[in-house]
């Protein structure tokens, strides 16, 4: 998705309010409505203040575009710089498009006194809403990705009466007032004068249909609240706070509208010793100092299971070492970050009269020149003193 300045788009502030974004909106909307404007490029600006207010209007899409630049959860891109991957998908539904606008709020607005016989069924339509929930993923099951049995409660629509809300989904006649269109015409007063308005139809709420029989399931809603079990792969690699959106799997949509959307924020539990930074993993270990004088080997912990580090004779404290590819999987690739191990030498907390003789002996024998940084400190302490 390109990335477009919805503020700029709406000419409004950043920081702007949800009632200055849709004044805004109205005032645009009104600007390029292709019924008023005739101009080149005017049916493109119209469709992109609509892109601009679908985001800026719904506090999800809002937050996500200000944090990630993407409405959809750029929540990948977030990490790795905004590298093209636009929100995640599953169930193979386009991420982009704004296919869930509520043409509503246009009707209402114009009430039907512009270009006219615009009159479809399916500016009764309504999308279904977002749903939001939490899962709790262990650092293993983050960083090796894993499929995760999710319950959720949503609206779906009813099965016995195939949403129409009219018992067996035969028990209804068409409504006489909009004679099935699910469209009325009321006359209104508004900012431009007296207006004829093309709505929603009241007495059927836009479904066309006057029930008889009112379906016993829904109570003739059309739609009835169920528990589902969603099965969700986490990709390998995620990182906490992330957000999986799965198209389609909110709340089914009315009168024809699509469902929403489900969006699954992501919380890791951390792990006892390694540290996520990025696509690394770090780990410090502190090891007897005489590993570090002469030499060894010492068990590293992975995000799954373990391997073994060779430690060479006469290393300095503080040394990184770098284990390639033992990091986490980047999402957007088949490439893996590294584990970065600072080992530093731990000092025994006692000693014996007898280890102290020993450690004298040893000291007496190695020259001071030995230590080369130290001897450079000591020069240069001189010439400061
Ligand atoms: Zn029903
Ligand atoms: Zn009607």
């Amino acid at each position: 998705m390109a990335n477009k300045n919805y503020y700029e788009i709406l000419g409004v502030d950043k920081s702007a309010s949800d009632d200055e974004i849709k004044s805004a909106y109205r005032r645009m909307a009104k600007k390029y409505h292709p019924d008023i404007n005739k101009e080149a490029g005017a049916a493109e600006k119209f469709k992109d203040v609509n892109e601009a207010y679908e985001v800026l209007s719904d506090k999800t899409k809002r937050s996500n575009y200000d944090k990630y630049g993407d409405p959809n959860g750029g929540f990948f891109g977030g990490n790795s710089g905004g590298a093209g991957f636009g929100g995640f998908s599953q169930n193979g539904f386009s991420s982009s498009g704004f296919g869930g606008f509520d043409f509503d709020d246009i009707f209402n607005m114009f009430g039907g006194g512009f270009g006219g016989g615009s009159t479809t069924r399916s500016s009764s339509a309504v999308r279904g809403e977002d749903l939001q929930v939490q899962i709790n993923l262990t650092f293993k099951e983050a960083v090796l990705g894993c499929k995760k049995d999710i319950t959720i409660t949503r609206q779906e629509q009813c099965s016995s009466c195939n949403g129409t809300g009219a018992k067996g989904g035969t028990e209804y006649t068409t409504c006489s007032t909009c004679k099935g269109t699910g469209i009325a015409t009321y006359t209104e007063n508004t900012l431009f004068g007296r207006m004829v308005r093309q709505g929603v139809c009241k007495d059927c709420n836009g479904t066309g249909k006057s029930i008889k029989v009112k379906c016993s399931e829904c109570g003739g809603a059309g739609i009835k609240k169920v528990n589902k079990v969603i099965s969700i792969n986490i990709p390998a690699g995620i990182d906490n706070h992330q957000v999986i959106t799965v198209r389609g799997s909110g709340n089914a949509g009315r009168r024809g509208g699509a469902n929403g959307d489900l969006h699954i924020i992501v919380n890791i539990k951390d792990h006892k010793l390694l540290e996520r930074d990025g696509y690394d993993l770090k780990i410090k270990i502190y090891v007897p100092f005489y590993t570090l004088i002469r030499g060894g080997e010492i068990d590293v912990p992975l995000a799954d299971g373990y391997t073994t580090l060779k430690i060479p004779e006469l290393t300095q404290s503080n040394t990184v070492f770098k284990i390639k590819g033992k990091g986490i999987k980047n999402l957007n690739g088949n490439v893996y970050g590294d584990l970065l191990v600072t080992i530093v030498a731990e000092s025994p907390k006692t000693l014996s009269r007898e280890d102290k003789k020993i450690l004298d002996t040893l000291i007496n024998s190695i020259p001071e020149s030995s230590f080369a940084r130290y001897k450079s400190y000591l020069k240069d302490l001189d010439s400061v003193k």
